[in-house]
Protein backbone atom coordinates (compact mmCIF):
# COMPACT_ATOMS: atom_id res chain seq x y z
CA UNK A 1 0.00 0.00 0.00
CA UNK A 2 1.44 3.59 -0.93
CA UNK A 3 2.39 5.97 1.91
CA UNK A 4 -0.99 8.19 1.22
CA UNK A 5 -2.83 5.34 1.50
CA UNK A 6 -1.51 4.23 5.20
CA UNK A 7 -1.49 7.31 6.14
CA UNK A 8 -5.09 7.82 5.45
CA UNK A 9 -5.99 4.82 6.87
CA UNK A 10 -4.17 5.60 9.86
CA UNK A 11 -6.23 9.34 10.09
CA UNK A 12 -9.52 7.45 9.50
CA UNK A 13 -8.73 4.69 12.43
CA UNK A 14 -7.75 8.04 14.65
CA UNK A 15 -10.96 10.11 13.96
CA UNK A 16 -13.18 7.22 14.53
CA UNK A 17 -11.47 7.04 17.98
CA UNK A 18 -11.44 10.65 18.66
CA UNK A 19 -13.73 10.44 21.41
CA UNK A 20 -11.75 7.33 22.90
CA UNK A 21 -8.34 9.39 22.85
CA UNK A 22 -10.67 12.88 24.84
CA UNK A 23 -11.80 10.18 26.72
CA UNK A 24 -8.56 9.01 28.24
CA UNK A 25 -7.01 12.65 27.70
CA UNK A 26 -9.60 13.83 30.35
CA UNK A 27 -9.47 11.22 32.72
CA UNK A 28 -5.60 11.40 33.29
CA UNK A 29 -6.03 15.26 33.72
CA UNK A 30 -8.43 14.77 36.31
CA UNK A 31 -6.35 12.20 38.36
CA UNK A 32 -3.05 13.96 37.93
CA UNK A 33 -0.21 11.58 39.76
CA UNK A 34 3.45 12.29 41.09
CA UNK A 35 6.65 11.14 39.58
CA UNK A 36 6.71 7.08 40.00
CA UNK A 37 3.38 7.23 41.69
CA UNK A 38 1.34 7.37 38.10
CA UNK A 39 0.00 3.79 39.15
CA UNK A 40 -3.91 4.78 37.45
CA UNK A 41 -2.11 6.42 34.09
CA UNK A 42 -0.58 3.33 33.97
CA UNK A 43 -3.55 1.53 34.11
CA UNK A 44 -5.67 3.42 31.65
CA UNK A 45 -2.88 3.22 28.70
CA UNK A 46 -2.02 -0.57 29.11
CA UNK A 47 -6.07 -0.97 29.37
CA UNK A 48 -5.92 0.46 26.06
CA UNK A 49 -2.53 -1.96 24.80
CA UNK A 50 -4.91 -4.76 26.25
CA UNK A 51 -7.58 -3.86 23.86
CA UNK A 52 -6.02 -3.50 20.96
CA UNK A 53 -4.41 -7.06 21.49
CA UNK A 54 -1.03 -5.50 21.38
CA UNK A 55 2.05 -7.47 23.49
CA UNK A 56 3.12 -5.02 26.41
CA UNK A 57 5.19 -5.17 29.83
CA UNK A 58 4.36 -2.78 32.56
CA UNK A 59 5.82 -2.03 35.60
CA UNK A 60 9.26 -0.60 34.36
CA UNK A 61 10.94 1.75 36.48
CA UNK A 62 7.69 0.95 38.86
CA UNK A 63 5.01 2.77 36.37
CA UNK A 64 6.22 2.19 32.75
CA UNK A 65 4.09 0.49 30.57
CA UNK A 66 6.01 -0.60 26.79
CA UNK A 67 3.73 -1.78 24.01
CA UNK A 68 5.83 -3.37 21.07
CA UNK A 69 3.87 -3.32 17.33
CA UNK A 70 5.58 -5.40 15.05
CA UNK A 71 5.71 -4.70 11.63
CA UNK A 72 5.80 -7.15 8.77
CA UNK A 73 9.41 -7.76 8.68
CA UNK A 74 12.50 -6.87 10.97
CA UNK A 75 13.68 -3.18 10.47
CA UNK A 76 14.57 -0.28 12.82
CA UNK A 77 12.59 0.04 16.00
CA UNK A 78 10.68 3.90 16.49
CA UNK A 79 9.94 4.44 20.22
CA UNK A 80 7.37 7.02 20.58
CA UNK A 81 7.13 8.24 24.51
CA UNK A 82 4.57 9.66 26.48
CA UNK A 83 5.30 11.08 29.76
CA UNK A 84 2.80 10.08 32.63
CA UNK A 85 3.75 12.78 35.67
CA UNK A 86 2.17 16.02 37.18
CA UNK A 87 3.76 18.43 39.24
CA UNK A 88 2.90 20.57 42.32
CA UNK A 89 1.33 23.70 41.60
CA UNK A 90 -1.70 24.01 44.11
CA UNK A 91 -2.83 27.43 42.48
CA UNK A 92 -3.60 25.57 39.39
CA UNK A 93 -7.77 25.31 39.60
CA UNK A 94 -7.53 21.81 38.15
CA UNK A 95 -5.10 20.67 41.09
CA UNK A 96 -5.85 17.74 43.40
CA UNK A 97 -7.62 19.39 46.71
CA UNK A 98 -5.01 17.02 48.89
CA UNK A 99 -1.87 16.78 46.80
CA UNK A 100 -1.62 20.17 44.98
CA UNK A 101 -0.22 17.59 42.25
CA UNK A 102 -1.69 18.91 38.36
CA UNK A 103 -1.12 18.27 35.00
CA UNK A 104 0.31 21.75 34.47
CA UNK A 105 2.63 20.61 31.88
CA UNK A 106 0.17 18.52 29.54
CA UNK A 107 0.97 15.26 29.83
CA UNK A 108 -2.01 14.29 30.18
CA UNK A 109 -2.06 14.81 26.55
CA UNK A 110 1.16 12.61 25.66
CA UNK A 111 -0.31 9.77 27.03
CA UNK A 112 -4.08 9.79 24.96
CA UNK A 113 -1.33 10.73 22.17
CA UNK A 114 -0.15 7.29 22.51
CA UNK A 115 -3.29 5.47 23.10
CA UNK A 116 -4.29 7.43 19.38
CA UNK A 117 -0.87 6.40 18.00
CA UNK A 118 -2.22 2.74 18.98
CA UNK A 119 -5.82 3.15 17.28
CA UNK A 120 -4.31 4.71 14.17
CA UNK A 121 -1.33 2.00 13.95
CA UNK A 122 -3.93 -1.00 14.34
CA UNK A 123 -4.32 -1.40 10.70
CA UNK A 124 -1.01 0.23 9.48
CA UNK A 125 1.91 -1.40 10.86
CA UNK A 126 1.09 -4.72 9.23
CA UNK A 127 2.45 -2.49 6.39
CA UNK A 128 5.44 -1.33 7.95
CA UNK A 129 9.18 -2.75 7.81
CA UNK A 130 10.16 -1.94 11.58
CA UNK A 131 8.75 -1.85 14.75
CA UNK A 132 6.73 0.68 16.73
CA UNK A 133 7.63 1.11 20.64
CA UNK A 134 4.61 2.82 22.48
CA UNK A 135 6.28 3.94 25.56
CA UNK A 136 4.39 5.14 28.56
CA UNK A 137 7.16 6.58 31.01
CA UNK A 138 7.35 7.85 34.35
CA UNK A 139 8.70 10.50 36.25
CA UNK A 140 9.50 12.93 33.80
CA UNK A 141 9.48 16.24 36.22
CA UNK A 142 12.02 16.07 38.66
CA UNK A 143 10.37 17.05 41.67
CA UNK A 144 9.99 15.90 45.42
CA UNK A 145 13.66 15.04 45.80
CA UNK A 146 13.36 13.35 49.22
CA UNK A 147 10.83 10.90 48.03
CA UNK A 148 13.17 9.99 45.17
CA UNK A 149 16.02 9.57 47.63
CA UNK A 150 13.83 7.42 49.84
CA UNK A 151 12.78 4.62 46.60
CA UNK A 152 17.05 4.89 46.58
CA UNK A 153 17.75 3.95 49.45
CA UNK A 154 15.01 0.78 49.96
CA UNK A 155 16.41 0.20 46.38
CA UNK A 156 13.43 0.55 44.27
CA UNK A 157 15.31 2.68 41.85
CA UNK A 158 19.02 3.78 41.16
CA UNK A 159 18.02 7.15 39.61
CA UNK A 160 15.43 9.99 39.67
CA UNK A 161 14.18 10.71 36.30
CA UNK A 162 12.06 8.03 34.40
CA UNK A 163 13.72 7.99 31.43
CA UNK A 164 17.37 7.08 33.19
CA UNK A 165 15.80 4.69 35.12
CA UNK A 166 14.62 2.95 32.21
CA UNK A 167 17.82 3.62 29.93
CA UNK A 168 19.93 1.56 33.24
CA UNK A 169 16.95 -1.00 32.79
CA UNK A 170 17.76 -1.90 29.53
CA UNK A 171 14.04 -0.87 28.39
CA UNK A 172 15.80 1.32 25.52
CA UNK A 173 18.06 -1.46 24.24
CA UNK A 174 15.46 -2.59 21.75
CA UNK A 175 14.99 1.11 20.31
CA UNK A 176 16.50 2.58 17.65
CA UNK A 177 15.42 5.86 17.47
CA UNK A 178 13.07 7.42 19.56
CA UNK A 179 10.60 10.83 19.46
CA UNK A 180 8.21 12.79 22.24
CA UNK A 181 5.81 15.44 21.57
CA UNK A 182 5.29 18.03 24.27
CA UNK A 183 2.36 20.57 24.52
CA UNK A 184 2.87 23.77 24.16
CA UNK A 185 1.59 27.38 24.68
CA UNK A 186 4.46 29.40 23.53
CA UNK A 187 2.95 30.30 20.04
CA UNK A 188 -0.50 29.54 19.67
CA UNK A 189 -2.60 27.68 17.74
CA UNK A 190 -1.83 24.89 14.87
CA UNK A 191 2.31 25.69 15.49
CA UNK A 192 4.72 23.22 16.58
CA UNK A 193 8.25 23.96 17.04
CA UNK A 194 12.07 22.32 17.85
CA UNK A 195 14.72 24.68 20.23
CA UNK A 196 18.46 24.36 19.25
CA UNK A 197 18.86 22.50 22.75
CA UNK A 198 18.47 23.13 26.52
CA UNK A 199 20.28 23.12 30.05
CA UNK A 200 20.92 20.16 32.22
CA UNK A 201 21.69 20.41 35.74
CA UNK A 202 22.69 18.56 39.01
CA UNK A 203 20.61 18.39 41.79
CA UNK A 204 21.26 18.72 45.72
CA UNK A 205 19.34 18.08 48.67
CA UNK A 206 20.67 20.22 51.58
CA UNK A 207 20.39 20.18 55.78
CA UNK A 208 21.60 23.12 57.61
CA UNK A 209 21.87 21.81 61.28
CA UNK A 210 22.20 23.82 64.30
CA UNK A 211 20.54 24.09 67.86
CA UNK A 212 17.17 24.47 69.38
CA UNK A 213 16.23 26.76 71.86
CA UNK A 214 13.94 28.79 73.26
CA UNK A 215 13.26 31.60 71.29
CA UNK A 216 12.45 34.13 73.72
CA UNK A 217 13.45 32.77 76.57
CA UNK A 218 17.39 32.17 75.83
CA UNK A 219 17.92 32.51 71.94
CA UNK A 220 21.70 32.56 72.79
CA UNK A 221 21.55 28.90 73.34
CA UNK A 222 20.52 27.99 69.89
CA UNK A 223 22.27 27.64 66.79
CA UNK A 224 19.83 29.59 64.24
CA UNK A 225 19.96 27.07 60.86
CA UNK A 226 17.28 29.03 59.08
CA UNK A 227 20.14 32.33 59.16
CA UNK A 228 22.67 30.13 58.22
CA UNK A 229 20.30 29.29 55.19
CA UNK A 230 20.04 33.32 54.95
CA UNK A 231 23.74 33.88 55.03
CA UNK A 232 24.34 31.25 52.09
CA UNK A 233 21.30 32.43 49.63
CA UNK A 234 23.35 35.85 50.06
CA UNK A 235 26.32 33.81 48.80
CA UNK A 236 24.49 32.54 45.86
CA UNK A 237 23.17 35.56 44.87
CA UNK A 238 26.79 37.22 45.56
CA UNK A 239 28.03 34.67 42.67
CA UNK A 240 24.94 35.12 39.97
CA UNK A 241 27.55 38.41 38.99
CA UNK A 242 30.71 35.23 37.82
CA UNK A 243 27.82 33.40 35.83
CA UNK A 244 28.81 33.65 31.86
CA UNK A 245 25.59 34.57 29.32
CA UNK A 246 26.27 31.58 27.27
CA UNK A 247 26.36 28.96 30.13
CA UNK A 248 22.50 29.94 30.89
CA UNK A 249 22.92 29.20 34.31
CA UNK A 250 19.98 29.31 36.27
CA UNK A 251 19.85 28.70 40.60
CA UNK A 252 16.57 27.76 41.74
CA UNK A 253 15.70 26.07 45.05
CA UNK A 254 12.94 25.50 47.28
CA UNK A 255 12.66 25.59 50.65
CA UNK A 256 10.79 22.08 52.24
CA UNK A 257 11.61 22.74 56.07
CA UNK A 258 12.10 25.76 57.65
CA UNK A 259 11.69 25.50 60.96
CA UNK A 260 9.09 23.80 63.66
CA UNK A 261 8.00 26.39 65.87
CA UNK A 262 8.21 30.25 65.89
CA UNK A 263 9.31 30.58 69.15
CA UNK A 264 11.86 28.30 68.93
CA UNK A 265 15.17 28.90 66.95
CA UNK A 266 15.06 26.97 63.79
CA UNK A 267 17.76 23.79 63.98
CA UNK A 268 17.17 22.65 60.95
CA UNK A 269 16.33 23.34 57.49
CA UNK A 270 16.16 21.37 54.57
CA UNK A 271 16.43 22.64 50.45
CA UNK A 272 16.32 21.12 47.21
CA UNK A 273 18.30 22.81 44.86
CA UNK A 274 19.31 22.85 40.82
CA UNK A 275 22.02 23.74 38.85
CA UNK A 276 21.02 24.48 35.92
CA UNK A 277 23.50 25.17 32.96
CA UNK A 278 24.40 24.33 29.00
CA UNK A 279 27.23 22.56 29.55
CA UNK A 280 28.66 20.15 31.68
CA UNK A 281 31.60 21.82 32.64
CA UNK A 282 29.46 24.84 33.15
CA UNK A 283 27.16 22.91 35.85
CA UNK A 284 30.09 21.24 37.69
CA UNK A 285 31.74 24.69 38.00
CA UNK A 286 29.01 26.50 39.29
CA UNK A 287 27.94 23.54 41.57
CA UNK A 288 31.64 24.19 43.25
CA UNK A 289 30.95 27.55 43.63
CA UNK A 290 27.42 26.83 45.24
CA UNK A 291 28.59 24.24 47.05
CA UNK A 292 31.05 26.75 49.03
CA UNK A 293 28.24 29.40 49.46
CA UNK A 294 26.30 27.01 51.26
CA UNK A 295 28.68 26.30 53.34
CA UNK A 296 29.90 29.38 54.14
CA UNK A 297 26.15 30.09 55.37
CA UNK A 298 26.80 26.76 57.87
CA UNK A 299 30.36 28.48 58.69
CA UNK A 300 28.83 31.89 59.58
CA UNK A 301 26.47 30.37 61.59
CA UNK A 302 28.21 28.01 63.18
CA UNK A 303 26.38 25.35 62.15
CA UNK A 304 26.41 21.96 59.75
CA UNK A 305 26.16 21.01 56.40
CA UNK A 306 24.98 18.16 54.81
CA UNK A 307 24.99 18.46 50.93
CA UNK A 308 23.55 15.29 48.70
CA UNK A 309 24.38 15.82 45.22
CA UNK A 310 22.67 13.68 42.93
CA UNK A 311 22.56 13.46 39.08
CA UNK A 312 19.88 15.84 36.95
CA UNK A 313 19.76 15.60 33.57
CA UNK A 314 22.02 16.02 30.18
CA UNK A 315 21.38 18.93 28.19
CA UNK A 316 19.07 17.93 24.89
CA UNK A 317 20.99 16.90 21.80
CA UNK A 318 18.38 17.19 19.24
CA UNK A 319 19.22 14.76 16.08
CA UNK A 320 19.31 16.63 13.02
CA UNK A 321 18.41 14.06 10.43
CA UNK A 322 15.19 13.03 12.77
CA UNK A 323 14.87 16.81 13.37
CA UNK A 324 13.94 17.31 9.37
CA UNK A 325 11.87 14.59 8.93
CA UNK A 326 9.64 14.97 11.38
CA UNK A 327 9.19 18.80 10.15
CA UNK A 328 8.69 17.11 6.64
CA UNK A 329 5.94 14.56 8.15
CA UNK A 330 4.43 17.26 9.89
CA UNK A 331 4.33 20.36 7.79
CA UNK A 332 1.94 18.07 5.18
CA UNK A 333 -0.34 18.31 8.29
CA UNK A 334 0.47 21.43 10.04
CA UNK A 335 1.56 23.73 6.83
CA UNK A 336 5.02 24.37 6.21
CA UNK A 337 4.74 28.21 7.59
CA UNK A 338 3.68 26.82 11.32
CA UNK A 339 6.76 24.69 12.00
CA UNK A 340 9.32 26.88 13.80
CA UNK A 341 12.94 26.20 15.38
CA UNK A 342 13.31 28.37 18.22
CA UNK A 343 16.69 28.77 20.37
CA UNK A 344 18.11 27.59 23.45
CA UNK A 345 15.36 26.17 26.01
CA UNK A 346 16.36 27.13 29.66
CA UNK A 347 14.55 24.06 31.20
CA UNK A 348 15.71 20.71 31.16
CA UNK A 349 14.32 17.23 30.28
CA UNK A 350 15.50 13.36 31.20
CA UNK A 351 14.92 12.88 27.11
CA UNK A 352 18.38 14.88 27.04
CA UNK A 353 19.77 11.78 28.69
CA UNK A 354 18.28 9.22 25.45
CA UNK A 355 19.48 12.08 23.03
CA UNK A 356 23.07 10.81 24.12
CA UNK A 357 22.59 7.43 22.96
CA UNK A 358 20.03 7.53 19.96
CA UNK A 359 18.62 9.73 17.53
CA UNK A 360 16.22 11.36 19.22
CA UNK A 361 14.03 14.38 18.87
CA UNK A 362 11.65 16.30 21.34
CA UNK A 363 8.65 18.65 19.41
CA UNK A 364 7.18 21.11 21.30
CA UNK A 365 3.07 20.99 19.34
CA UNK A 366 0.46 23.48 19.78
CA UNK A 367 -3.08 23.53 21.10
CA UNK A 368 -2.65 24.95 24.80
CA UNK A 369 -2.24 28.47 26.63
CA UNK A 370 -0.74 29.70 29.65
CA UNK A 371 2.64 29.00 30.44
CA UNK A 372 3.55 25.51 30.90
CA UNK A 373 3.85 24.77 34.84
CA UNK A 374 1.66 27.97 35.77
CA UNK A 375 -1.73 28.21 37.05
CA UNK A 376 -2.95 29.60 33.42
CA UNK A 377 -1.65 26.18 31.61
CA UNK A 378 -4.64 24.48 29.95
CA UNK A 379 -5.63 22.19 26.85
CA UNK A 380 -7.15 25.50 24.37
CA UNK A 381 -8.50 23.42 21.31
CA UNK A 382 -9.51 19.43 21.42
CA UNK A 383 -8.88 18.91 17.73
CA UNK A 384 -5.24 20.75 18.14
CA UNK A 385 -4.30 19.48 21.01
CA UNK A 386 -5.44 16.16 21.47
CA UNK A 387 -6.05 14.40 18.12
CA UNK A 388 -4.12 16.87 15.50
CA UNK A 389 -0.49 15.46 17.33
CA UNK A 390 -1.55 11.51 17.00
CA UNK A 391 -1.92 12.34 13.43
CA UNK A 392 1.41 13.93 13.20
CA UNK A 393 2.97 11.11 14.81
CA UNK A 394 1.31 8.41 13.47
CA UNK A 395 2.47 10.16 9.63
CA UNK A 396 6.66 9.90 11.15
CA UNK A 397 6.33 7.08 12.02
CA UNK A 398 4.45 5.53 8.28
CA UNK A 399 7.38 7.89 6.74
CA UNK A 400 10.43 6.54 8.79
CA UNK A 401 8.81 2.66 8.17
CA UNK A 402 7.48 2.38 4.96
CA UNK A 403 9.58 1.10 1.57
CA UNK A 404 11.69 -0.77 3.62
CA UNK A 405 12.36 2.03 6.41
CA UNK A 406 14.60 3.58 4.21
CA UNK A 407 13.71 6.85 5.71
CA UNK A 408 14.59 4.83 9.05
CA UNK A 409 17.70 3.48 8.24
CA UNK A 410 18.85 6.72 6.74
CA UNK A 411 18.59 8.66 10.26
CA UNK A 412 21.21 5.76 11.71
CA UNK A 413 23.24 5.82 8.91
CA UNK A 414 25.60 8.14 9.84
CA UNK A 415 24.70 8.57 13.78
CA UNK A 416 27.33 8.34 16.44
CA UNK A 417 26.15 8.47 19.84
CA UNK A 418 27.56 10.57 22.37
CA UNK A 419 27.91 8.16 25.58
CA UNK A 420 27.85 5.01 25.48
CA UNK A 421 25.16 2.92 27.84
CA UNK A 422 28.11 2.19 29.92
CA UNK A 423 29.55 5.46 30.11
CA UNK A 424 26.34 7.15 30.65
CA UNK A 425 25.18 4.87 33.77
CA UNK A 426 28.85 5.83 34.85
CA UNK A 427 28.59 9.78 34.65
CA UNK A 428 25.22 9.39 36.24
CA UNK A 429 26.89 7.71 38.70
CA UNK A 430 30.11 10.25 39.35
CA UNK A 431 26.95 12.77 40.54
CA UNK A 432 26.14 10.87 43.38
CA UNK A 433 28.16 12.15 46.31
CA UNK A 434 27.49 13.41 49.59
CA UNK A 435 29.59 16.29 51.89
CA UNK A 436 28.99 16.80 55.89
CA UNK A 437 31.23 19.39 57.50
CA UNK A 438 30.78 20.94 60.65
CA UNK A 439 31.50 24.23 61.44
CA UNK A 440 30.79 24.12 65.10
CA UNK A 441 27.31 23.19 65.50
CA UNK A 442 26.60 21.06 68.89
CA UNK A 443 25.13 17.85 66.93
CA UNK A 444 27.28 15.36 66.01
CA UNK A 445 26.84 13.18 62.78
ZN1 LIG B 1 6.75 18.57 30.47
Amino acid sequence: MDIEKLKQLAFNEIDKHRDDIIQIANSIEMEPEEGFKEFKTAKKIAAIFEKLDYPYEEGLAITGVKATLKGRKDGPCIGILGEEDALFNSEHPKADKNTGIVHACGHFAQVAWLAGIAYGLKHVIEHLDGKVVLFAVPAEELINLGFRQSLRDQGKLSYFGGKQELIKLGAFDDIDMAFLQHAQSTIPGRTAFTTSGSNGFVSKYIRFIGESAHAGVAPWKGVNALNAFHVALSAIHAQRETFKDDDAVRIHMLLVKGGESVNVIPSEIELELFVRASSFSAIKEVSDKIDQALKAGAMGIGCSIEIRNSPGYLPMNYDKKLTEYWEKSASKILGEENIHRLGFFGGSTDFGDVMHLMPAIEVQIGGYTGGVHSKEFRLQDEEMGLITPVKVAAATIIDLLSNDAEVAKDVLKDFKPLLTKEKYLEFLDSFFYTSYDDYGSKEKK
